[in-house]
């Protein structure tokens, strides 16, 4: 049993309240906490009869952005002194800030700051999300599995295989139903994988009817014990459309091997274009258009994520009448160049393996040079609407206009996100670009990501907010907030600008014009 799922074991909420523990209220599990431990989500514990968040509230410094060299202005677990070491351009994220529970109180952390000339208002919280998942995008051509096929952690069903995109394959993990519509331990494996997956660690995902990989949000996948290199460099028919002119004079025929539409060049409108001859070869597939075939087998971990390992064999008789010859040369090979073989007809017209000739071996590594690096994408995707709102706003609704309206700015700890036209607030983030351990869970079981919506202040003000509870950076940096943690400074990637000051100009000119 994991650790997670230890603590789902062992934490019952509803013992008794005895002297030395106390309420953390942070969420709806309501924890009493000894002094000395934490609660079940380890987010919060009892640090001598006061529930404090165990994490420091990190505040990215945006200082490199500007050219200026990045001073940590605390180290995690050091004590903060008070004093400014950085006084550059910072944003205070709401990782370790705390949450909105029950949501009608002001969120932790309502920040104000002056960004050249323009007056922004940073509302922060973590949120509970029971409205989550991930999306995941797996760089291979390998078939994973079928699509609508379950895809399990722990034994467990926590998503299933979506539709497969260019030289990806995807899933969609978590939601609702796995959360909490499902058996307990459906609910912790779920809520565990997404946990793990978000703070980018490893995470073994075994397909019904497909592969086990390992997904690891920035780095190859692992598809049945072998890591991925590269994703290809397209289908069958763009590789010969992209490649045609490198083996014209070197090689009589071409056959790029692919699960989806593998390419032969002599047939091939770019082959065709640049005066090849028939050769008189019959693939075994589906015909769809001249030099391009659907099903040449059935989807696998072999050649161009088919089934196979023997290319030939998708290869029919050879025709003398339309071209065929002894001698004629074929190249075969993958989508990524990874696979190759050399091939020469005998005087039986039968395929010969012949030694990869040097000449070839230049258009083969420039299939190679073309194919990108196949990685694990992870998207955390969450519904900000419901109750998170009210922590924001005394009328919820019109921070989801102000949304949907782009004149407030979404960010999950710092890292801009996107967010879905139509209804509520449902938006995506790529995990990578959120500070590492961002996220957390509680035992609901949901899980916790940070968010932050910045807008200027006076359209804070004018949209209902909490015009009281607005303090400066400074003041936070210096005091902290309710739950007693200490402050830490960190860089801010330079790939998550800030502040979002051209959206937020626009939406002030759109609202003034
Ligand atoms: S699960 Fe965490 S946030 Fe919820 S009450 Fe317990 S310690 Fe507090």
């Amino acid at each position: 049993m994991s650790e997670l799922a230890e603590r789902f074991e062992t934490h019952d909420p509803g013992e008794k309240l005895v002297a030395e523990k106390i309420r953390c209220d942070a969420c709806p599990v309501m924890c009493y906490i000894a002094d000395g431990r934490t609660g079940a989500c380890d987010r919060y514990g009892n640090v001598g009869g006061r529930i404090v968040r165990m994490d420091p509230l990190t505040i990215l410094d945006h200082t490199s952005q500007t050219g200026a060299a990045i001073v940590p202005f605390v180290a995690e677990g050091e004590a903060w002194d008070g004093e400014l070491v950085n006084t550059g351009r910072r944003f205070v994220t709401a990782i370790g800030a705390g949450t909105t529970y029950p949501d009608y109180k002001p969120a932790p952390f309502i920040v104000s700051q002056e960004v050249e000339g323009v007056d922004l208002v940073t509302v922060v919280t973590e949120g509970i999300f029971s409205y989550c998942g991930v999306k995941v995008k797996i760089d291979t051509d390998r078939h994973i599995g079928p699509e609508t096929a379950i895809v399990r952690a722990a034994g467990e069903a926590i998503g299933h295989v979506t539709t497969g995109e260019y030289g990806s394959q995807m899933l969609s993990l978590g939601g609702v139903h796995h959360l909490t519509g499902g058996s307990k331990a459906e609910g912790r494996a779920t809520c565990d994988a997404l946990l793990d997956l978000c703070n980018r660690k490893p995470v073994e995902l075994a397909i019904d009817g497909g592969a086990t990989t390992i997904v690891e949000a920035g780095k190859p996948p692992v598809i049945d014990g072998k890591q991925e290199h590269r994703m290809r460099v397209g289908c069958g028919s763009a590789t010969i459309g992209m490649f045609a002119t490198q083996w014209r004079g070197l090689v009589d025929e071409v056959v790029v091997v692919d699960d989806h539409i593998t390419g032969v060049v002599s047939e091939h409108q770019a082959g065709k274009v640049l005066g090849w001859q028939d050769t008189g070869i019959k693939i075994i597939g589906r015909r769809s258009t001249p030099g391009r075939y659907f099903k040449v087998s059935e989807p696998g971990l072999g050649w161009g994520g088919t089934s196979i390992s023997d290319p030939l064999s998708i290869l029919g008789e050879w025709n003398a009448k339309k071209g065929a010859r002894p001698g004629l040369s074929l190249l075969m090979v993958s989508t990524t160049g990874e696979q190759f073989a050399y091939y020469e007809l005998d005087d039986e017209l039968k395929p010969v393996l012949k030694p990869f000739p040097e000449r070839l071996q230049k258009s083969v590594g420039l299939i190679e040079d073309n194919c990108e690096p196949a990685l694990c994408t992870v998207l955390f995707i969450g519904g900000a609407g419901g109750s998170l709102r009210a922590g924001v706003t005394e009328n919820p609704v019109n921070l989801t206009r102000s949304v949907q309206g782009l004149t407030t700015y979404v960010t999950v700890g710092g890292a801009p996100v996107y967010v879905w036209p139509g209804g509520g607030i449902t938006l995506m983030v790529d995990v990578t670009r959120v500070p590492e351990g961002a996220f957390g869970y509680v035992p609901t079981p949901a899980l916790v990501a940070p968010i932050e919506f910045t807008l200027r202040r006076d359209d804070y003000i004018r949209l209902g907010g909490y015009e009281a509870e607005i303090r400066s950076v400074e003041d936070i940096v210096a005091k902290g907030g309710e739950y007693f943690n200490p402050r830490r400074g960190t860089g801010a990637a330079a790939s998550n600008p800030w502040p979002p000051l051209a959206q937020l100009r626009r939406a002030a000119s759109n609202e003034t014009g």
